[in-house]
């Protein structure tokens, strides 16, 4: 249970304004489920015969107690991303929309990215998203969870939504996971019991309405909007809803909602309810533009390739280009959308970036190592995890190499980043800016 209580003007709104009641409330004390969310692509280096699975996410799974995940070599692999269970719905939503293969999907305020790689598993083929988020710091924290997830149909860009304004009938879907005034994270996070004033609703509540103006031109017709937020109250909620769907170009769409939760109120979009739903706190409403999907590709180029470097083979649906950043490599159907967008986006990682250009050559760079499906000629070094820890810290220690050169370390078979080995030690090419801090046992 936190310390700090909860604030008496939100005890009073939910008695007053919501259907919640005293079970919400109470619940808001008690201790908050711990869960994760699988990386399919990694799934082999994670034992799950022992975890409950979460019924709403394929992939979900509850944790009896909080590990140090910080001290686990698969979390940095990418192998599991610690997810809130509630969240993880849009993974089994995203299975339920009419989607056709190649799906474009903008999800506007992406950080730190579980939605991004929950919808990322669960996408038809070929699918790309663009994961947006407004914030430098955060977008850069989206763009390592993205890197460490290991796929090669992301773009992310860091942007404000008024960015999108001029970006039509675009996408798919569009997800608007908005800020909002977090009353849903009561329970796990103490700050937001701190930052949230009476006020807070109707502030959030006019920024919503101001973000969600500026992307829904962005929805294709026939495409689905989908809006959430970690909040209780009607202003950011049911009242967002009820505005887009007064000008009738949007409609409602039901779908198969896991059986705990709980109607909103006029029946517009579903609550996650703390002490209902075995989550923390989340509101989500499914909208679908009006229209026809219109699909034209005749005047899409067939992107080429540059020639691949370290031996990577390619699939048939994969490019590399180069850049001023260096060597990226996308999916086709990425690199289409990356053309086909006007705008000037801020565009901060495009696919896989594999490869630095430096005066002797290419360097590889580490989100090669953490896509594990690639076939590259590059040789793979197997750490303990005493080793890969010490690796995720940055140090250097000795390990036994065939010869000199460039190498992939793995713990579980999962890679983890790079180092380049000179014979009778080597260097740590793990990024400084992702290197654990804390001390080993
Ligand atoms: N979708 C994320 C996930 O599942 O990991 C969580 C997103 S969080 C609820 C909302 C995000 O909106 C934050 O990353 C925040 O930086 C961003 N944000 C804050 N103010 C914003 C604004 N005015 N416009 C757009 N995004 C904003």
């Amino acid at each position: 249970m936190l310390s700090t209580p909860l604030p008496e003007a939100f005890i009073d709104s939910i008695r007053l304004n919501s259907p919640f009641g005293d079970k919400l409330i109470d619940a808001l004390d008690q201790p908050s489920p711990i869960s994760i969310r699988v990386n399919p692509r990694k799934v082999a280096a994670k034992d799950l015969s022992s975890l409950r699975p979460v019924s709403w996410c394929a992939m979900g799974y509850y944790l009896e107690e909080r590990p140090s995940f910080t001290l686990d070599p698969s979390y940095h692999a990418g192998v599991y991303y610690a997810q809130e269970a509630a969240s993880m719905v849009i993974s089994d939503l995203i299975k339920q929309l009419n989607l056709p293969e190649g799906a474009r999907v903008l999800d506007l305020c992406a950080a730190p990215g579980g939605k991004t790689s929950a919808m990322l598993d669960a996408l038809p083929l070929n699918s790309v998203v663009l994961a947006n988020e407004i914030n430098r710091h955060r977008s850069n924290i989206l763009s390592e969870n993205l890197g460490k997830w290991g796929v090669d149909n992301v773009l992310v860009s860091n942007d404000s939504p008024e960015a999108f304004s001029e970006v039509i009938d675009c996408f798919d879907v569009v997800l608007v996971d908005a800020p909002c005034s977090g009353e849903g994270m009561f329970r796990k996070d103490k700050n937001a019991r701190t930052e949230w004033k009476p006020d807070s609703p109707v502030l959030c509540a006019a920024r919503q309405t101001e973000l969600l103006g500026h992307v829904i031109q962005s929805v294709k017709p026939g495409g689905y909007l989908v809006y959430s937020t970690c909040t209780f109250n009607q202003l950011e909620n049911e009242d967002q809803i009820t505005r887009l769907l007064a000008d009738d170009s949007f409609e409602l769409v039901s779908w198969n909602v896991p059986s705990a939760c709980v109607p909103g109120r006029n029946k517009l979009g579903h609550y996650f309810l703390p002490g209902t739903t075995e989550s923390e706190g989340l509101y989500v409403a499914v909208l679908r533009k009006k229209g026809t999907v219109i699909r034209s590709l005749e005047n899409e180029q067939v992107p080429v390739s540059k020639e691949p470097i370290f031996g990577i083979t390619l699939t048939e649906n994969q490019v590399l280009i180069e850049e001023r950043t260096g060597m990226h490599l996308l999916s086709k159907e990425t690199l289409s959308l990356l053309k086909s967008i006007d705008s000037p986006l801020r565009f901060i990682k495009k696919g896989v970036k594999i490869a630095e250009q430096s005066p002797k050559g290419w360097i590889p760079f580490h989100e090669l190592a953490l896509m594990n499906s690639i076939e590259t000629t590059i040789k793979r070094i197997a750490l303990s995890e005493r080793e890969a820890l010490q690796y995720l810290r940055g140090e250097t220690f000795p390990i036994q190499a065939q010869d000199p050169g460039f190498y992939i370390v793995t713990f579980k078979e999962m890679g983890l980043g790079f180092i380049k080995h000179f014979g009778s030690r080597f260097n740590n090419l793990y990024p400084k800016e992702w290197r654990i801090r804390m001390q080993l046992l």
